[in-house]
Order: C-alpha cells, then structure tokens, then sequence
C-alpha cells in the first residue's frame, strides 16, 4: 500500500449520494445527515457526490437535508450506474479533491463500489458500520462495526492511509429535519471518461417483483420468535399487528424453521428496523436479534422468563405468556 501524500491535505466530508434512475436513495440522506454531524466535528463541509446523468435536480434535496456541497459529475456513460465507471471517476476526484472522510451506503451498490475506490486509492475500508463518531484530537474516524458474528461491537480506526472510508448499513443513520429552500454550491465536474473505460453497458432494467414485506419502512412491528412454535403462532400475533396499523417481524429461529418468510427476519442477518413501537413476542433477545432492532423508539417485550434478556433493553416488560397476553391486548385496542 502507498502512503498518498500528507494527511493535513485531505480534507472535507463526503457522502456518496446514491441515486437509480434518477431517484435519490433514503440511505443517500441518512449519510448527508450523519456526514454533517461528522463535519461540524472536524470544522469542515460536508460534500455530497452525485454521479450519473441529468441528476443535477436532485441537489436542492441533498442541500435541504444539509449537504453544503454537491459535487455534480454528469455523463452520458455514468446514466447507469457501472463498477467501472464509477470507480474511476470518483477515485480520480478524491485524487485531486482530497477528501478527509468518504462514506458509502453499505447496499448492493455501495457493496459493489466501496472496496474497489479504496483500493485505487490506496486506503482503508471499514465496512458495514453501523456507528461513527469522530476523535477530535487525532481527527480520527471511528468506525463501529458488529464482529465476531455479532457478539462483539468492534471500533475500527484508519490512522495511516486517506480518505477514511466506511460503508455504513442503511437504516441506522437519522437524516436531519429538513430545511425547506436551505442551498448551497453546486460543483460541476466534467469527468475525464471514455466508451473503453466502461466495460459494462447496461442495455435494459428489469425491475425485480418485490417479495416479501417491507418491515424497515413499518412504523409498528409486532415480531414473534421460537415462542411461536409455529405458523400458528404468528396468526396469534397478526390482529395485533393490524390494529396497530403495523407489520408483522420475527427472529432468525422462527424463520430458519420455515414458519415465516426471511423478509419479516429483523436482527445482524435480517433487516435493521427503527419503529415507533417494537413489540417482542417470544423472543430471548439475542445480541443478534437486537443489532436489529434496538433503535426503535419504544419496546416492547413479552416473554414467560423474567430474566430474558430482552427485558434489559425494554421500555415495558410483560411478563407472561403470549398467547394470552396478546390477546388481551387485542382486546384492550377494540374493534378496528
Ligand atoms: P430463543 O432464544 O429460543 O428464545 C425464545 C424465547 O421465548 C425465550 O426467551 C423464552 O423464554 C420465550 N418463551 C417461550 N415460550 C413463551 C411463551 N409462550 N410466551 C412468551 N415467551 C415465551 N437472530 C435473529 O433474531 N436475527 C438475526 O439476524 C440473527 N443473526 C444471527 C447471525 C449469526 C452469525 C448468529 C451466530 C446468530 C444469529 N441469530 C440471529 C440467532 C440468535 O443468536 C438467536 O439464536 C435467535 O435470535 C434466537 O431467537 P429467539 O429469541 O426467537 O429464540
């Protein structure tokens, strides 16, 4: 690995602001959100990256969720998004931009794009953060990530190489409150690209079916676990969900037993969630399971052992059954 220039060049904060076919990504405003509280740490702007074609529009979002820069790299061979074309492009800007810090969206494409910049650039990656902060002395970016198959929370720090750059999971960052009408600078860049530097052309998109549910977006999840003993169990927990408005979760050992679909799983292998109400039915509280869902704004647990440890990160524990304790609560909530 080359050690690229002095570390007091690099500066700034970028965000990588994904967008497909013209339409910004609600990971794209977490990390504006999360890379302008990073900023006013280190002093410094946060810079939002769009790359594609006739994408310049989607600026005035990113300044409203508190981008003070976006940088605009329009051509018509970014229109879809490519390994190639995107990792060059970017890599030659943080050449010569020089940002301080580089986050990524930790989705299929942040995946994709991620390592292959930190390699061209000859720095760190730390992947699948699911918190950052930053050490103020060092100007050190702290990266938190699950390890260990998740029963140890690990801080990773890059102190030789730049840009500081991590992936960070969708859903675990806030955007910031909107200001409506907030601008900024727009920077365009005409990026140095050619047909030959593209090796992929995308000729169709076929947009797949969504399976499954989408409990990430669910503002009320009612999850049940190995409690459920089957899909019955999960029939017992539905009329909760539906008066609440809300969607049904469960744990990875309701779903690797085949009770329930792998779309419902929230926990390090399933979905990252952040209701207003979770409600947990049966479920211990496995470290893995609450990677997931500890977050969410209240929770709420039910479970026959008082020494769950579930209750240890509940707002309010009920102890006792769930197949008749949901009910009750059914009950208590009326008719829809
Ligand atoms: P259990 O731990 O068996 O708990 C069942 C609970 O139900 C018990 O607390 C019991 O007291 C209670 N109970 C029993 N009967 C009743 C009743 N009638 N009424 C009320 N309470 C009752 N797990 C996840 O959930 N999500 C993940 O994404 C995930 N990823 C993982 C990744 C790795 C690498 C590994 C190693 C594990 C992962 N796990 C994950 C598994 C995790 O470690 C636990 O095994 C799992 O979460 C346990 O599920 P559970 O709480 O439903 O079952």
């Amino acid at each position: 690995m080359k050690l690229i220039g002095n570390k007091d060049e690099f500066k700034n904060v970028w965000v990588y602001a994904e967008q497909r076919e013209g339409e910004l990504q609600k990971i794209a405003l977490e990390l504006v959100g999360e890379g302008k509280r990073l900023a006013e740490k280190l002093g410094v702007e946060v810079c939002a990256l769009l790359v594609g074609k006739n994408i310049a529009g989607l600026s005035s979002k990113l300044f409203e969720y508190g981008a003070d820069k976006v940088y605009v790299v329009e051509d018509d061979l970014l229109e879809h998004y490519t390994t190639d074309g995107n990792t060059k492009v970017i890599s030659e800007m943080i050449d010569e931009l020089k940002p301080e810090i580089l986050l990524i969206g930790a989705t299929n494409i942040g995946r994709d794009l991620a390592p292959r910049i930190a390699s061209r650039v000859s720095t760190g990656l730390t992947a699948d953060c699911t918190q950052l902060d930053i050490e103020a002395e060092t100007r050190t970016l702290l990266q938190t990530r699950p390890a260990f198959g998740g029963n140890l929370m690990a801080t990773i720090i890059n102190t030789e190489f730049r840009p500081q750059m991590s992936t960070v999971r969708p859903g675990v960052m806030d955007p910031l409150d909107p200001v409506e009408g907030r601008t900024g600078e727009v920077i365009r860049i005409t990026p140095k690209i050619s047909a030959a530097d593209v090796r992929v052309k995308v000729r169709e998109i076929v947009k797949a079916k969504k399976k499954g549910v989408l409990i990430e977006e669910a503002h009320v999840i009612v999850s049940g676990g190995r409690a459920m003993g089957g899909p019955e169990g999960f029939e017992i927990l539905k009329p909760l969900a539906e008066r609440l408005g809300g969607e049904i979760g469960a744990s990875r050992a309701a779903v690797d037993s085949g009770w329930i679909e792998k779309s419902h799983q929230v926990g390090q292998t399933g979905k990252t969630v952040k209701p207003v109400i979770y409600i947990a039915c049966g479920i211990s509280g496995a470290i893995q399971h609450l990677a997931g869902m500890k977050d969410s704004d209240v929770i709420i647990a039910i479970n026959k052992d008082p020494e769950a440890p579930i209750f240890k990160i509940a707002n309010y524990s009920i102890v006792g059954d769930y197949k008749e304790i949901v009910p009750a609560l059914v009950e208590l909530l009326g008719e829809k």
